[in-house]
Parts: structure tokens; sequence; C-alpha cells
């Protein structure tokens, strides 16, 4: 019997095929089927862009509004049941619901084509708050760079409190830690963060890591 880090209720663990043929062992599921059954996979019906699910596979309206390339894709749609797992993860801190993704963003990292994996790191105050990382708190043992930090004099509200509009005008939060360069220059760079929003926040972190010489920046989100 295992215990869902969600809801707190016992269940059983369920072999699959696929679990079978692995060719190494997923972390053991962490979320009950009723949990699991609270969060919406996005299917390959998305957004080419930023990877919102939607009924096309053409560019969505924001996307056609950035007029740039970045290139997103994300796990689980931003719907009620994620943000109910967001608020009790990263806003309650409760750090053991980590587990729950663990295993979806690995077989999503395995996907994708990268050097380096940099996460968005959090400022001094979230530190001093929640004490973790969410992104972070997702990987399994992924070797990443945190060649990003939140500049010292970026005092901001968290932009979950903003409207759409204040998020867009954010000015730039980070900077590269001193030796950034030597680290992603000439390197395909995937950033990873937790919701994809407008964007904005991915631009800013991508605009930095540009500038430090990278060849490439992608980004992968668990929720849009
Ligand atoms: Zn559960
Ligand atoms: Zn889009």
């Amino acid at each position: 019997m295992l215990t869902c880090v969600w809801c707190g209720r016992s269940f059983n663990l369920t072999v699959t095929v696929t679990m079978i043929w692995q060719w190494r062992p997923l972390p053991q599921p962490a979320l009950c089927a009723v949990c699991c059954a609270r969060l919406t996979p996005i299917n390959s019906q998305h957004c080419p862009q930023c990877g919102r699910q939607q009924a096309s596979n053409t560019c969505c309206r924001d996307c056609l509004r950035w007029h740039d390339s970045l290139r997103n894709r994300a796990l689980y749609c931003y719907d009620e049941g994620m943000k109910a797992y967001m608020q009790q993860y990263k806003f309650q801190g409760d750090y053991r619901l980590r587990l729950g993704l663990q295993a979806s963003l690995r077989t999503a990292l395995d996907r994708e084509d990268y050097d380096i994996l940099v996460p968005i790191p959090i400022d001094a105050q979230t530190w001093q708050t929640r004490g973790f990382n969410q992104v972070t708190g997702w990987l399994t043992g992924q070797p990443f760079q945190q060649v990003l930090t939140v500049t010292a004099t970026h005092k901001d509200r968290p932009q979950s409190a903003k409207t759409r509009q204040e998020r867009l005008l954010t000015p730039q939060p980070f900077e590269l830690v001193s030796g950034a360069s030597e680290i992603v220059s000439n390197q395909r760079v995937l950033l990873i963060d937790d919701v994809y929003t407008t964007g904005r926040t991915l631009r800013h972190a991508a605009r930095q890591i540009y500038l430090g010489g990278a060849k490439a920046v992608t980004s992968l989100t668990l929720a849009r």
C-alpha cells in the first residue's frame, strides 16, 4: 500500500506494461487515481509555440502578440485542479507534494533536446518564507545549472497577485551569476518553470541566457 501525498489516502500500486518496459524505474507513484484525475495532461492538440491546450494546432492569440519564437512545452492545463495543487505545494509549502509530479516531469525531460537545464530561480524573500524552490523540487537527480539569480534590487509583488497587463510590464528580474557565460556559451538551454502565464518571466530569463552566449533557449513548464 502507498500513501497519496496529496489527499493522504492509501492506494494500491497498479503495475502497467509501460512500467515494466521502462529501461529505468520511475519514481513510485505518489498520487492516487482520484488525485491524478484532478490534473489534466495537455494532449497533442496545443499551440506549437507556448504549448497551451486548445482545439487546433495553430499559434494561439497570445503568442501572435509576442512576435518572437520562444518555444514552450507544458505538461498540464492550469485549471482548477492544478491551481489547487500549486496552492498547497507552493503557497502552503507542502514539500511532499513535489513527489506527485516528479515522474511526469522526468518523462517530459527525457523527450526534450537540450544540453543544460536551468530552473527559474526564486527571490530571497520566497526562500525565507517557502524554504524551497518549487521547480527543483520536481527534479529527480537531473543535473541543473542555477545560472540565473533574482537581482537584489528587484522588489516586486508575486506574479500571482498581478493583472495580465502588470505581468507583461514587469521589469527584468534576473541576472546571470558570475561564471554563467562559461556554462551557457554555445549550449542549448532548457529553462524550467512552474506555470507559463503570460510568458513574460520566461522571456526575461531567455534574454539573459542569450546574453550569456547560449546557442538556443527553449522552455518547459509544469502548467500552461
Ligand atoms: Zn490522492
Ligand atoms: Zn501560444
